[in-house]
């Protein structure tokens, strides 16, 4: 059940242009049950107005140990939320509520899962690959994952790991990759949508930027994907 919880930051490091990697220890209540691909909120102090603003963050870290909690965040120069995780002090008490969303693994998926996801959208796939990894089902799996350039690229060593882990393809596009990037270039909507004749029973999980998520979910509706079975999204921005 989503509540109030109180966390430490215990750990922040930098994974790539503009991007945090932070670790916060929950100290109470512990340990936060949550699923693979949920999320949690933090205040972030008030709006023009005086009124106070929240931000949503998925947990990045593994569904199976609720005494840590790990967030990925792009830092947005000038943003609320941003600047209070990029400045604040280890050890700083943080509280924050949670878990929420619906953003989770199927219970049992009838054949292939794919990921769509883009920049920091990559968080919550990071451990709901691991929970797919610990299943016996068969079917393929796939992971998109589109970024701007090479720098927005964060921990790729860990995310070629979870994706071997997971018995899953990992497909890298860089929508606007410096000379020399030996990649894949361009955005993931239409090499997602160009793969469906392959797939067997597919389940899609649409993760990141809203425009992305409305462009990939129409084409695989015009397609003939049934938008309530097989398709979940999680938008972090319009
Ligand atoms: C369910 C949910 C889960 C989320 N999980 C994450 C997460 O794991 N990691 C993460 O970095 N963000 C995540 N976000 C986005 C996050 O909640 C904030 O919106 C973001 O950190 C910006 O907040 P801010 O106060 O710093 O800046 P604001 O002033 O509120 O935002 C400035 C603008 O930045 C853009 N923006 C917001 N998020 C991003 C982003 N991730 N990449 C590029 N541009 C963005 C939007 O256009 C926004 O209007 C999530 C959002 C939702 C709804």
């Amino acid at each position: 059940m989503p509540g109030p919880f109180t966390t430490r930051l215990a750990a922040r490091t930098t994974v790539a242009g503009g991007i945090v990697d932070l670790t916060f220890d929950v100290i109470a209540p512990a340990p936060l049950a949550f699923q693979a691909g949920q999320f949690v909120t933090l205040a972030a102090g008030t709006d023009a107005t005086g009124k106070a603003q929240r931000r949503s963050y998925s947990v990045a870290s593994p569904s199976d140990d609720g005494h840590h909690l790990r967030f990925l965040i792009r830092v947005i120069p000038g943003g609320a939320a941003s600047d209070l995780v990029d400045g604040m002090p280890i050890g700083t008490e943080v509280a924050m509520t949670g878990p929420h969303g619906f953003f989770v693994l199927a219970p049992q998926h009838p054949g292939d899962v794919v990921f769509a996801a883009t920049g920091t959208g990559l968080a919550p796939v990071l451990p709901m690959l691991a929970e797919l990894s610990r299943r016996t089902e068969t079917g393929r799996r796939h992971v998109y994952w589109g970024l701007r350039n090479q720098e927005d690229l964060f921990v790729p060593d860990e995310v070629t790991d979870a994706c071997a882990a997971a018995g899953a393809q990992l497909h890298i596009y860089l929508s606007r990759p410096s000379p020399g990037w030996p990649g894949l270039h361009g955005r993931i909507t239409a090499p997602v949508l160009e793969s469906l004749p392959s797939l067997r029973e597919p389940t899609f999980y649409l993760v990141g930027n809203g425009a992305m998520i409305d462009e990939l979910k129409k084409g695989l509706v015009d397609a003939g994907v049934n938008r309530k079975k097989q398709i979940r999204t999680e938008a972090f921005f319009d």
